[in-house]
């Protein structure tokens, strides 16, 4: 392995999501185990402009693998948007020897990394951190797969009181632009109908759905809502609209919110982030960079990181078969 690069920088931007901590100790630790420097940026991109940065060795990571959130913070950065952030922030990283970043996060943060890397020729390599799942070139993202385990966890309880009271509920989750955490964990909580933002269910669907799931001697339901679903109402008004149709239902809503965002990584998201880590620290000393490093078929890959950004994570159809068949 050829190693020209001898200082590289790692960050955590835009939201944060499990498994990032477990990221940045696999970026120090490869750095520690190839000899080479590593550094810390604080907040993100901003961060990188105002110079916060700490040095990183594999002492300085330890106990963090098992922790959400992410110790480097995150930040949104509105400076870093214009060139002259970017210009203040190659400064700072002349400044401090680092020759090379790992940023961790979505598709903006992607954006920020590859623009940089086209106006400076700074070599940079990009890690999917969003519980979201909604980038191209990975099947999984950081920290989607503890998301799903959340919001089943929380289904589950939900189910309990659903099932004593012989309730509806609607369960929102996260997914502005993407079902996958409704889609899936719609599936694996036994969800009676899953509204996601690819697919338009129509309003007549769901009441006609949740009507046939009453004459078939479901006495208590569970719809699964994603944030952006393509009815266009908010989970309130959902509600408000199906009691008015169907007032033989008593309905209650759950919006889970930023809980999905936190906690323990699973045991996925963990292994994910190591082997994410490895990959993109040892692309930069290979000379590699503008990717981001993903995960497809259970191997490593590369993608261009223009490619990332521009192309369209998919929903697997055959889900919403499946999801139909299971609410018989
Ligand atoms: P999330 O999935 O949580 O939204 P993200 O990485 O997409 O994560 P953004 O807020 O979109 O989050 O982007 C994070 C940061 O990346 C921005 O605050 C900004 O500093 C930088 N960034 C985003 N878009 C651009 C851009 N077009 N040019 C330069 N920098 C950008």
């Amino acid at each position: 392995m050829s190693k020209t690069i001898k200082k590289i920088a790692v960050l955590t931007s835009g939201g944060d999501s499990p498994g990032m901590n477990a990221a940045i100790r696999s970026v120090v630790r490869t750095c520690a185990y190839h000899q080479i420097e590593c550094v810390g940026i604080y907040r993100g991109y901003q961060g990188m402009i105002e110079g916060d940065f700490i040095p990183m060795g594999p002492r300085t990571v330890h106990n963090i693998i098992n922790k959400g959130g992410t110790i480097l913070k995150s930040a949104r950065s509105k400076e870093f948007m214009t060139s002259e952030g970017r210009k203040k922030a190659y400064d700072q990283l002349q400044k401090a020897g680092v020759e090379g970043f790992v940023v961790i996060g979505g598709d903006g943060s992607f954006t920020g990394a590859e623009i940089f890397n086209k106006e400076f020729q700074f070599p940079v390599m990009g890690i999917p951190g969003t519980i979201d799942n909604d980038i191209f070139g990975t099947s999984h993202t950081l920290g989607y797969d503890t998301a799903l385990n959340t919001v089943i966890d929380c289904i589950d309880k939900i189910r309990d009181t659903a099932s004593s009271h012989n309730r509806l509920f609607f369960v929102e989750v996260m997914g502005r632009d993407a079902g996958h955490i409704a889609l899936n964990a719609g599936i694996g909580g036994g969800a009676e109908e899953i509204l996601i933002p690819e697919e338009e269910l129509g309003l007549e669907r769901l009441l006609e759905s949740l009507k046939k799931s009453k004459a078939s001697g479901k006495s208590s339901s569970i719809v699964v809502i994603a944030e952006g679903d393509k009815i266009g109402k908010n989970v309130f008004e959902l509600k408000d609209y199906v009691e008015a149709n169907l007032p033989e239902y008593e309905i209650r809503v759950s919006v889970l919110g930023h809980m999905q965002r936190g906690g323990a990584p699973s045991c996925y998201d963990r292994v994910l982030a190591s082997r994410l880590g490895v990959k993109a620290v040892e692309c930069l000393l290979e000379g590699k960079s503008n990717f981001m490093v993903g995960m497809l078929n259970d191997k490593v890959t590369i993608t261009p990181l223009l490619q990332a950004i521009k192309g369209e994570s998919e929903i697997d159809r055959e889900l919403l078969r499946v999801a139909e068949i299971m609410s018989v």
